[in-house]
């Protein structure tokens, strides 16, 4: 039998290509390393603005809606806001994967867990190899994540990605996120809720040691006290600032979210973009073209490289300048957050606008530097 698509993993950027394809009468195959519900390191929250993008009954995944954030300065001294509406949402990885997985199986898709693809060979039609065997497809989508084995078989490598460590604790933060800048050389801590605990993490592009990092950030925490449950687990986080990071595939062979480095350089966000990522590639395959690479590249650049772009400017200037990018927390700064969580602003006009603010920050930072030496 001849599959229409093999699809490589079975994260949201998979599910949700399986989910789309399949709507379509498309005969498609998840491969899944791993049986589900698998556990990802993952933080889980979701930007509001993912709303309109996910199937039908995802708000049942929604472990924690969140109506505010607090900016804080190395876990000492904090900025908070709410917001006068949800502008995020925390789930539980394995399920929130597992229930979009499962609306892509309700449209005929098929699934082989504990299967892992090894690796393929292009002909007339794809050769596909896996721990089952050997399948023949029209396409191949690449959505296994940080370490893809598809990526790597197109010659692809992860050249910048945040290192992230993460871990279970008990404590309450209500219905805000907390996020800690000033601790790492490039890069934040946090505490999100998660149901009744919370999720404890730091990411960096840095060499730091996070595994010590996270120890003191929890010990020292003025404001959440969190209660450490388990030990710190790590990952990587890749995101993508220019053009060429974003690597799609090429000619029958495509890839998506983490796979793609479809994240965003500021904060990590990557189920948004995975999730969009899978809904432009299945357009990109609806039109009659020779290149598909070449249309999905198309709608993806169209649609949200310039956010990845512009998140990567804001980073630039906010990890190079932590602590006057914490004092500006003080002005517009995380209402503005809350417009883009929720899709009302993005992060183009935040950095226009932002920009002379910064600036000002900066001279002012700078200056009562100087008046204390
Ligand atoms: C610590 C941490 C915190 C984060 N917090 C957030 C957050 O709060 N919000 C947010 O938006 N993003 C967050 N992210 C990023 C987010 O987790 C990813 O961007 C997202 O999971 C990408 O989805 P994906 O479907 O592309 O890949 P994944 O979710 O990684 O799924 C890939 C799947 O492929 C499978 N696979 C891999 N190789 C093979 C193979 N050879 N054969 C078969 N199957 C294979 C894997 O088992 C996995 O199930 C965080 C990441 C980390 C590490």
């Amino acid at each position: 039998m001849k599959w229409d698509a093999v699809v490589v993993g079975a994260g949201p950027a998979g599910a949700t290509v399986a989910h789309e394809l399949s709507k379509r009468g498309a005969k498609v195959l998840i491969l899944e390393k791993k049986k589900l519900p698998r556990f990802k390191l993952c933080g889980g929250c979701l930007s509001a603005r993912i709303a309109h993008l996910l199937p039908e009954g995802w708000e049942k995944q929604v472990l924690n809606k969140i109506r505010g954030g607090i900016l804080g300065w190395r876990g000492e001294t904090f900025i908070e806001r709410s917001a006068d509406r949800e502008v995020a949402y925390i789930v539980d990885r394995a399920n929130f994967d597992r229930f979009l997985t499962e609306k892509a199986l309700k449209e005929g898709a098929q699934l082989w867990e504990e299967t892992e693809f090894m690796g393929f060979s292009e002909g007339k039609t794809l050769e596909i190899f896996t721990s089952r065997g050997n399948l023949k497809a029209d396409f191949l989508i690449g959505a296994d994540g940080f370490y893809t084995k598809v990526g790597r078989q197109l010659g692809y490598k992860k050249k910048i990605f945040f290192r992230s460590v993460e871990l279970p604790a008990e404590g309450d933060i209500g219905d805000k996120v907390v996020i800690d800048i000033g601790l790492v050389s490039r890069g934040y801590a946090w505490v999100f809720p998660k149901g009744n605990l919370l999720n404890v993490g730091i990411a960096s592009t840095g060499r730091e040691n996070l595994g010590e990092l996270i120890g003191g950030y929890i010990r020292n925490h003025s404001l959440v006290k969190p209660k450490v449950m388990g030990k710190p687990r790590g990952w990587m986080i890749p995101f993508c600032t220019k053009y060429e990071d974003l690597q799609l595939g090429r000619g029958r062979v495509l890839l998506v979210g983490d796979a793609a480095n479809m994240v965003d350089p500021l904060l990590g966000e990557g189920i948004y973009y995975a999730v969009k990522g899978a809904k432009l590639l299945v357009k990109a395959l609806e039109r009659p073209a020779d290149d598909f690479a070449r249309v999905y590249r198309k709608l993806v650049v169209e649609d949200f490289y310039e956010e990845l772009l512009f998140a990567g400017k804001i980073a630039d200037l906010a990890y190079r300048f932590q602590r006057a990018a914490f004092l500006m927390g003080k002005e517009h700064v995380l209402e503005r957050f809350f417009h883009i969580l929720s899709g009302g602003y993005s992060y183009k006009r935040a950095y226009i606008t932002g920009l002379p603010e910064f600036l000002i920050e900066l001279l002012r930072d700078l200056v009562t530097k100087t008046l204390k030496v």
